[in-house]
């Protein structure tokens, strides 16, 4: 039987007030933070403050007071000391579970769990009492299972943690894991010192010593608890920052960027747009009826389609734009850089027709339209406020309009853009509708005057304004983008058109096509010139493709490369237009080009300008110099081919000789082959 020791009452002592200290110390806490986990915490270390009391009060009991195991004293000291012993373990892990989750535990669960503990503590305690004669194998049992269930608990605890800091910053997790850990262990060493006491009966100097190191494990577990919790709540409040922040800059219905943001990012735009001298267009959106929509419906159904209509409006826009709600059924839009006010124009057009699709909020179908208003900068307004509020009064007038259209500040523009517009729509039903057809102009030796190519020069047919020049629809095309298709039809078209006169004529005939930027910069260019020479059957080198030198300006490199490509094909090269853009002499010596077409200003001149004179005779000289044929364009007088003789230029085109005609009306001028000049 071991002896009483007050060192262990005292030691007993210290971990009681410890614990209780913590207890009171997280329950304080828990008042103010109201969490859950600090609860379970609470709970666990007030357990854990029974558990050392009745353990005390067990030891006083029987070796002080030396009363019967049977003694009620002793049997609820006992019971006391066992219930706490699990419930201790099972609060700690229920608070650490919270903790690493983020999410209370099941309350139904919990308690259940909770009841399971009690009545294992229960058992242990009353069946495994240490009635006389003492027993080591009740004692093991009784203490040693619960110690092993401890040491289980705590060391699942201490591994969770260990793996969960890695996303949590700071060091309450680590700190906890370590601690977690030793008391697993020693734990463990319950067990060892029921097998001590058993074997040589010296209990109470080990009890000395894990009590000392019980007691600084608990402390450091309170401290880590303690650091957890306050480093949670500082992550609470970073959290809390961000989301007041986006309140701040938010609209909360839609989650929109709202009016002090987007004047924000405008203000931005407009340095950058000052800095690069680009244009920025504001949009100012007004929903048409919305009012009665919201009365009619409720509020509900107006919130739900306000939602639906942001995100329509946020699909029709590219990434680097801002759409913001600025309350109400009034949107704005910000596109921080544009070229053209067309490209404008068709972002409204888009959204117009992207808002005409009918809305389904709660299974009803909704008709929804938008009156838009654009400023564009600089041209009406230089600042945020001046552009919002202009592209505001847009906005009207495009109510006082009918609704559903849009309206550019300046009306001059709004003309001009539609106009565009207008032409784009009718391009574009005009290539489907093969409105498009492709006249020629001969092109003329002038060493031997016979005809030896055509130049392909597109049309428009149409229907009620006769026969339209590409000076008409050229650029609209560029810009739409449809150039790429009219461009590959009239190189098709040319292609096999040769190929039938090949067949009829005697002489070589050559075919002249022009190139357009856009085309020039398509991936697929020398493929589509491949197949377009393939399918029509015409020998390479009698196609000679004509590109512009600030079409050839725009990224030598790759112009260079593409050049070299389309010549290792066996095509020829044209410097179309020469003299009109910043040609570089140096580029004309780099690039592959086979002939140079001087442009018809020059040509027009040459008799009556003497500079002009000068810079044709340098030119077919300084072309000669670098082995290239010289075409002048726009011959129109005799007197212009008789200078250009004198300068041993080339070849001429020009209405001198013929205009650009039909294929049947250019047919008979090939069958001739000699031109009748002067
Ligand atoms: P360009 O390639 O420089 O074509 C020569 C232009 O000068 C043609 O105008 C032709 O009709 C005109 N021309 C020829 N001789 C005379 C003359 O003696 N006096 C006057 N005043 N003009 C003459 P066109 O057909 O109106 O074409 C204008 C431009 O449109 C072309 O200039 C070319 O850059 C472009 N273009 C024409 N067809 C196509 C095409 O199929 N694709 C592409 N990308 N551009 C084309
Ligand atoms: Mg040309
Ligand atoms: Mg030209």
């Amino acid at each position: 039987m071991p002896e009483f020791h007050i060192g262990v009452l005292a030691t007993f002592a210290a971990q009681i007030i410890g614990a209780a200290v913590t207890a009171v110390l997280l329950y304080g806490f828990n008042r103010q933070y109201r969490k859950s986990y600090l609860q379970h915490w609470t709970r666990g270390w007030a357990a854990l403050t029974l558990y050392h009391l009745s353990g005390a009060a067990s030891m006083v009991l029987a070796l002080r007071l030396r009363l019967p195991a049977t003694a009620p004293s002793r049997i609820i000291a006992t019971l006391a000391d066992g219930i706490s012993g699990y419930l201790m373990v099972g609060w700690f892990l229920f608070g650490i579970w919270e903790f690493v989750r983020r999410r209370p535990i099941r309350m139904f669960a919990a308690q259940r769990m909770l009841a399971a503990l009690v009545v294992i503590g229960v058992i242990a305690s009353l069946l495994f009492i240490n009635r006389a004669p003492i027993s080591e194998e009740r004692y093991l049992t009784r203490v040693g299972v619960r110690a092993l269930f401890a040491a289980i608990g705590f060391g699942t605890v201490a591994l969770t943690l260990w793996r969960a800091r890695r996303n949590r910053p700071g060091l309450g997790f680590s700190i906890l894991a370590v601690a977690f850990f030793c008391y697993a262990l020693e734990q463990l060493h319950y067990l060892t010192i029921g097998l001590i006491w058993a074997v040589a009966g010296t209990y109470l100097d080990f009890a000395l010593w894990i009590g000392v190191a019980d007691f600084l494990i608990q402390a450091v577990i309170g401290i880590g608890m303690i650091a957890c919790l306050l480093e949670d709540e500082r992550e609470a409040a970073e959290l809390a920052a961000v989301q007041i922040e986006h309140l701040a800059y938010h609209d909360a219905l839609t989650g929109l960027p709202n009016r002090p943001l987007f004047m924000d990012r405008l203000i931005v735009a407009l340095a950058q747009a000052d800095r690069s001298s680009q244009r920025l267009a504001v949009f100012f959106l007004d929903l048409d009826r919305f009012k009665d929509i919201n009365d009619s419906l409720g509020h509900t159904v107006g919130d739900a389609l306000l939602k639906a209509v942001a995100e329509r409006i946020r699909r029709c826009v590219r990434e680097g734009d801002t759409v913001a709600r600025l309350g109400g059924d009034e949107f704005t839009l910000l596109i921080p850089r544009t070229d053209n006010v067309e490209d404008v124009a068709k972002v409204a057009q888009k959204i117009l027709e992207t808002l005409k699709i009918p809305f389904f909020i709660h299974e009803r179908e909704l008709f929804v339209t938008t009156s838009i208003g654009i400023s564009i900068y600089p041209n009406d307004g230089l600042d945020p406020e001046t552009l919002l509020r202009n592209a505001d009064s847009a906005m009207y007038r495009a109510k006082d309009q009918g609704r559903d259209n849009y309206q550019l500040y300046a009306p001059a523009m709004n003309a001009r853009a539609l106009e565009r517009l207008a032409l784009e729509n009718m391009l574009r039903k005009a290539v489907a509708q093969k409105e498009l057809i492709v006249h020629y102009q001969p092109l003329v030796d002038l060493h031997s005057r016979h005809i030896i190519g055509v130049e392909a020069l597109v049309r428009w047919d149409h229907p009620q304004l006769g026969l339209l020049s590409p000076a008409h629809f050229i650029s609209v095309a560029e810009i739409s983008g449809l150039i790429i298709p009219i461009g590959n039809w009239v190189l098709r078209t040319a292609c096999r058109q040769l190929r039938i006169w090949q067949k009829r004529i005697d002489y070589d005939l050559t075919l002249s096509v022009n190139l357009s930027a856009r085309q020039f910069q398509q991936p697929d260019l020398v493929e589509q010139i491949r197949s377009a020479v393939n399918d029509s059957g015409i020998h390479p080198s009698s196609l000679e493709l004509e590109i512009t030198e600030s079409n050839a300006m725009q990224n030598a490199e790759n112009t260079s490369y593409t050049l070299r490509e389309l010549k290792a094909l066996g095509v020829r090269i044209a410097m179309d237009d020469f003299g009109t853009g910043y040609s570089s002499l140096n580029y004309l010596k780099r690039f592959p080009i086979d002939t140079l077409k001087l442009d018809q200003t020059f040509v027009r001149e040459v008799t009556t300008d003497p500079s002009d004179a000068a810079i044709v005779s340098a030119v077919i000289s300084m072309a000669h110099s670098l082995n290239l044929a010289v075409v002048a364009e726009g011959v129109e007088t005799e007197g212009q081919l008789a200078f250009l003789r004198r300068q041993r230029c080339d070849r001429i085109q020009g209405n001198l000789f013929s205009p650009a005609v039909s294929a049947e009306m250019v047919e008979p001028l090939l069958a001739e082959k000699t031109a009748k000049l002067a």
